[in-house]
C-alpha cells in the first residue's frame, strides 16, 4: 500500500463482498469474479464497437478549391456517412441494452 490514492474499494454487486478495483470498467470483483461495475464496463464495450465500426468509414474530404457542385454532393455524401456512423452506433447501443 504505498499510494493509497490510487487503491480503491468498491463492494460487489454480486457477493456484496468489498473488492479491490481500479476503477476500470472490466475490473472483476476478487471473491466472486463478477463486474464490479456492469453498467460501466457495458458502456465500454459499446464505444469500443462503435470505434471498431466507423474505423472503416473513411469521411470524405471537403477540399475549399473544390467547385460549387462538387462540394455540394461531397457534403450530401459526407452527411449520410455521418447518418449511417449515427445508425451504426444506435445499433450497437441496442445489442448491448437487449443482451443485458
Ligand atoms: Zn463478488
Amino acid at each position: 500500500m504505498a499510494d493509497k490514492n490510487l487503491i480503491s474499494t468498491k463492494k460487489c454487486p454480486a457477493c456484496q463482498q468489498w473488492s479491490r478495483w481500479q476503477q476500470q470498467a472490466a475490473d472483476r470483483c476478487e471473491h466472486c469474479g463478477e463486474l464490479l461495475d456492469p453498467r460501466a464496463h457495458g458502456e465500454a464495450q459499446q464505444q469500443a464497437a462503435t470505434e471498431h465500426l466507423r474505423g472503416g468509414i473513411q469521411l470524405v474530404e471537403i477540399n475549399p478549391e473544390d467547385g460549387a457542385v462538387t462540394r455540394f454532393f461531397k457534403t450530401l455524401v459526407r452527411g449520410g456517412q455521418l447518418v449511417f456512423i449515427a445508425i451504426l452506433g444506435f445499433i450497437v447501443w441496442l445489442v448491448t441494452v437487449v443482451a443485458g
